[in-house]
């Protein structure tokens, strides 16, 4: 383990900083899959079997990592494999929704341990009785999770500022400028992340899903949230606002929007604007038979989606959400609508998100592990 004393200046410091940089090399060829070998990781990474024993020898002292029995039968001595600890640090993810609140424990391996929700009435009661719920939620499934937890990640569907305040929330008039990360720190004596709940649900795809390197991602919901990620990386904006998708201008003399624009992607292919096209009460029945509604969703979205293609060129787009519960359907839809307004693009493709990624709930806790193991 790293000691955290500030780096020395010269020969000292640099090899420091190399040991560091070897460690976090260590750590993520162990983190890749299936258990590995010291004389694995040495092939792989290129560093002498005798550093990646020492190193390897920190990680295990850190609880990073855990080398299982060595494999039987095997002539000569026999190699113990390495992988990482199930039983060392982990992270708490919460979600605020806007009449739930939902927490989960991830180990470093990224599986959920534990994953509990309550109902919380976000659009009418105090954030701070928001906040005692999610607090409360977040210490049971810790206790049931049974792990070292050492920090949390949160997902809120609204505007998160980079400096961690909620400055606003469509879906939530009241909760303007709250400080969640600070608010949340206090109650959980932990260090707290957090992040817009579309931007986390793509990063949950690109994480834990089966997403290409370059993709944008559509959630459907009450709201419709977008998450861009180019290179790998989310692409937030200097602001942390980029990808709301939601707001995309679709129809200039459509119907009044909650962001005080007019004719939104949100206003013409929102759940609720989806339950009037298909003429019915809720989502159950929109899926038993969705009737015009895909229609009307497949040309909404191949319209925003377009813009998209052609701004930041991005070949791929998953559908998550509400969206992903409409199916191939509306993919075709979407598909053939884009096809027409980007014709020169051969190559673009709908998917729908991978059915078990955990959401935005599950990167939420995401963050803290992956942070530990970029910097072991
Ligand atoms: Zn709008």
């Amino acid at each position: 383990m790293t000691t955290g004393e500030p780096l020395r200046r010269g020969v000292g410091s640099t090899q420091q900083t190399v040991r560091r940089q070897n460690l976090a090399l260590v750590l993520r060829e162990i983190a890749e899959g299936e258990p590995v070998s010291r004389a694995g990781v040495a092939q792989r990474t290129g560093l002498t079997r005798g550093t990646v024993s020492s190193l390897v020898e920190e990680l295990i002292a850190g609880e990073l990592v855990t080398e299982l029995a060595a494999a039987r039968g095997t002539t000569g001595r026999p190699a113990s494999p390495l992988q990482l600890n199930r039983a060392g640090p982990a992270g708490l993810g919460i979600e605020i929704g806007v009449d739930e609140v939902a927490a989960c424990v991830v180990d470093l391996a990224g599986t959920v341990r534990a994953r509990r929700s309550t109902p919380s009435d976000h659009r009418t009661r105090e954030p701070t009785a928001g906040l005692d719920r999610a607090a409360d939620l977040a210490a049971d499934v810790v206790a049931e999770a049974g792990l070292p937890v050492e920090g949390a990640g949160v997902a809120l569907p609204g505007v998160v500022g980079r400096d961690g305040v909620l400055q606003r929330a469509p879906n939530l008039p009241r909760w303007v400028d709250v400080a969640v990360d600070a608010e949340l720190a206090a109650r959980l004596g932990l260090p707290v992340d957090v992040g817009n709940e579309a931007d986390l649900a793509a990063a949950a795809e690109l994480w834990f899903g089966d997403a290409p390197t370059d993709f944008v991602h559509v959630s459907g919901g009450i709201g419709v949230g977008g998450g861009i990620v180019l290179g790998g990386e989310l692409f937030r904006g200097p602001g942390g606002r980029a990808g709301e998708l939601g707001h995309l201008v679709v129809d200039p003399d459509g119907p009044v929007c909650s962001c005080g624009g007019r004719g939104c992607l949100e206003q013409l292919a929102g759940q609720p604007a989806l339950l009037a096209a298909a003429g019915v009460a809720d989502v159950g029945d929109l899926l038993r038979s969705p009737g015009p509604a895909v229609a009307v969703a497949g040309r909404a979205l191949g319209v925003a989606l377009a813009g998209v293609v052609n701004l930041v060129d991005v070949p791929t787009v998953v559908l998550g959400g509400l969206y992903a519960r409409l199916g191939a359907p509306l993919a075709v839809a979407v598909t053939a609508e884009l096809r027409e307004r980007v014709p020169s693009r051969t190559d673009l493709r709908v998917r729908l998100s991978a059915p078990d990624t955990g959401g935005a709930l599950r990167a939420a806790a995401g963050l803290v592990v992956r942070r530990r193991l970029r910097q072991p």
